[in-house]
């Protein structure tokens, strides 16, 4: 996701478009849980200002997650702001940017590191398919958005429901702590 810079710095304050849509690999959000369910989509207006590059823009996206209730897949909607500042290798980082600034090599910035950052500040630790889940019932292991258990209705003695836990250990799916 590299945007080139060379047509702008020779038009300080003038500022240019660059969009970009691109199939990113499951790899990069798989560690937190996630897939891409469509293409990450960029628009970035950039203005050179005579020291500094200024970029802002947004990303939008898809992802898919596991409800950390039920289980069940759940969408997240990417929309998300974007503000990138480039400087020119070997030129100095102005003291009033104390946010990281990405470096441009040889007339050209590869913004997708500050993307990647973007879309990973939308995922949430703790997914759900919707703020109502009634999730997986502890004891029987059942949807509750789906089915209705029976769990409750049955009196159980806590002791019991302490014994029953365990006996059913390793069977059943508790959910993502
Ligand atoms: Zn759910
Ligand atoms: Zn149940």
């Amino acid at each position: 996701m590299k945007i080139d810079l060379k047509q702008l710095k020779l038009q300080p304050q003038q500022s240019e478009h660059y969009s970009f849509v691109e199939f990113w690999p499951d790899e990069l959000v798989r560690g937190l849980g996630a897939q891409f369910a469509e293409p990450v989509q960029v628009d970035i207006e950039v203005v050179f200002t005579g020291q500094t590059y200024v970029g802002t823009g947004k990303v939008k996206s898809k992802l898919v997650l596991a409800c950390s209730r039920c289980l069940e897949p759940s969408v997240i909607q990417v929309a998300e702001e974007l503000g990138i500042t480039m400087i020119d290798a070997g030129s100095r980082k102005p003291e009033e940017f104390k946010d990281d600034v990405l470096v441009v090599d040889q007339g050209e910035a590869d913004i997708e590191p500050a993307v990647i950052e973007a879309i990973f500040a939308v995922i949430p630790l703790s997914p759900l398919c919707n703020s109502e889940c009634q999730g997986l019932c502890p004891g029987c292991g059942v949807n509750k958005n789906v089915e209705a258990c029976r769990c409750s209705e049955e009196n159980i003695d806590p002791r019991w429901e302490a014994l029953k836990k365990l006996t059913q250990e390793g069977g059943e799916q508790i959910g993502r702590s």
